[in-house]
This record gives structure tokens, sequence and C-alpha cells, in this order.
């Protein structure tokens, strides 16, 4: 069945878009939510309504490329509930986009940092306190990881995001034999707020070379999908009704991706 009831969700990137709609659906389905994040009032927000609505989550301030932030909120949320059996890793930004050759190395890293170190982070620190019991991880890539849709200057975010699918696959071998499950997840075009974290130089213009932001064209919704319908394909992730799935992608994009 589709329940998470009195599991424990430890969910990165909870303050906005897919994470938050995640983690709002998780807690509606009985877990009890780690919501982790940059400290923004957005999470503090989806805190309180989470705790409104009757269920209990925890706000962790966490940037996902710091290892020692990572660990400290696994910490929290297992000094918290004693357990973890529910990671959604999912932070991301889309960072700087520029032509290769003026790509600063520090912005390549700093998405790469973010969305695949970030990644790495939160499997590595969610092992100790999921070893014992089994669970699922859930990773968000994108259908960019595969296939380049979104324009040009997207080369650190798409490599990042093909990055992830890698390693997604890697640890489902490996922690299977604690009866971790990995999935990987690739939405096509969601309305979030994701564009904020878009930072477009100027030579791709000067250039002109288009800059497409990832609006879409999904011939089965005629417009970029919700976030709540990615947060329904978490939750059949997370709960024992996807008992026999890992190491698997799953591409959530009304077929954009095969446009
Ligand atoms: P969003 O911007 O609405 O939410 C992302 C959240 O991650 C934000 O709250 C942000 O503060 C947080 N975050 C960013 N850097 C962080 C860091 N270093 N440490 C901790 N938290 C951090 O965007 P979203 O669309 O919900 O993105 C969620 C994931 O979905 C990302 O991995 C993104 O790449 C992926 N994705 C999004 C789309 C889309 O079209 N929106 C498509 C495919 C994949």
């Amino acid at each position: 069945t589709l329940s998470v009831a009195d599991k424990i969700a430890f969910i990165t990137g909870a303050g906005s878009g897919i994470g938050r709609a995640t983690a709002r659906k998780l807690a509606a389905h009985g877990a009890k939510v780690c919501l982790v994040d940059l400290k923004d009032r957005r999470s503090e927000e989806v805190e309180q309504q989470i705790r409104d609505a009757g269920g209990e989550a925890l706000f962790v301030d966490t940037d996902v490329g710091d290892p020692e932030r990572v660990q400290k909120a696994f910490q929290a949320a297992a000094e918290r509930w004693g357990k973890i059996d529910i990671v959604f890793a999912n932070a991301g930004i889309n960072g700087t986009l520029a032509p290769i050759e003026e790509m600063p190395p520090d912005a390549w890293d700093q998405t790469l940092d973010t969305n695949l170190k970030g990644t790495f982070l939160t499997v590595k620190y969610a092992i100790p306190y999921m070893k014992q019991t089994g669970g699922s991880i859930i990773i968000t890539s994108s259908i960019n990881g595969n296939r380049t849709f979104s324009g040009f200057g997207m080369t650190a975010y798409s490599t990042s995001k093909a990055g992830q699918m890698a390693f997604g696959k890697m640890a489902a071998l490996e922690l299977a034999r604690y009866r971790i499950r990995v999935n990987i997840i690739c939405p096509g075009a969601i309305q979030t707020n994701i564009s904020e974290s878009t930072h477009p130089m100027a030579s791709l213009e000067q250039i002109k070379i288009p800059v497409k932001y990832p609006e879409g064209n999904q011939p089965l919704e005629h417009g970029p999908g919700q976030p709540e319908q990615v947060a329904d394909l978490v939750l059949f992730l997370a709960s024992d009704a996807s008992r026999h799935i890992s190491g698997t992608e799953i591409y959530i994009d009304g077929t954009e991706s095969l446009l």
C-alpha cells in the first residue's frame, strides 16, 4: 500500500517546489519529516504548516554541499525520532548558465557541489541510520541528465544531473545488501521557484545563443508539470508498494523527453 505512516523522512530542498510538495504529501500520509534547506523563511513556513495540520516536522538549516552540516542534520533527525526510513536527495540549483569557454570554474563547482556532491553526502551520511532496518532513497535528477532539452549554457547542470543517475544506480547495487533501495526520478519542466537559482551570463546573449528556461512543452499537460505530481511519485517510491524497485530511473515529464 502507499503507506508511510510513522516512517521518518529526511528531505533536502524541502523549503520550496518539489521538496516542499513532497514534505507535505509524506506528512499527510503519516510520515515525520526532517526538512533540510538553506536558512530562509519558506522552510520555516513549511514546518509550521505541517505542524498546524497535525503532523511532525523539524527544519534543519543545512547546505547539502557541506559534509559536517549534512552529518549534523542526520544527527538532529535521529535524536528527535531515533531512525531514518526515507531519504529524498532533492536539493538543487540551475546555477550559472554560460558557454563552456566562459564558464567560471567556481560557478561550475557551485553547481556540482550542490547537485552532485550534495547527493553523495546525503546518501553517505544516511547509511549509518538506515543500514540496520533498510529503507528507501530517492534522488531528484532531471531529464537533462540524459537529454539536453532546455537550451545552451547548461553543461554544469546537465553534468550534475547525469552524475546523479550514475551515482544512484551504483548506490542501489552497493546498498542492496542493507535492503536500502535507491531510485532516481527525472522530472521534465515542473512549475517551481528553480529559476530563482538561475544565473545566465551575459555572454550567452552576446553570442546570440538562446537561453530557454525549462518551462517546457509537455504534450500530456500542455504546460509544465506540478510539484504535487512529483510528490505522488516520491510517495510511491518511499512506500512498500515499490519494494521490488531499486536502481531505476523514472521519467515524470508528460512525454517531454520524447520530443
Ligand atoms: P526550487 O528552487 O523550488 O527548490 C529547490 C530547493 O533547494 C530550494 O528551497 C533551495 O533553497 C534548496 N537548495 C538549493 N541549494 C541548496 C543547498 N546547497 N543546500 C540545501 N538546500 C539547497 O526548485 P525545484 O524545481 O523544486 O528543484 C528540486 C529538484 O528538482 C532540483 O534537484 C532540480 O534540479 C530538480 N528538477 C527540477 C525541475 C523543474 O523544472 N523545476 C526539472 C527537473 C529537475
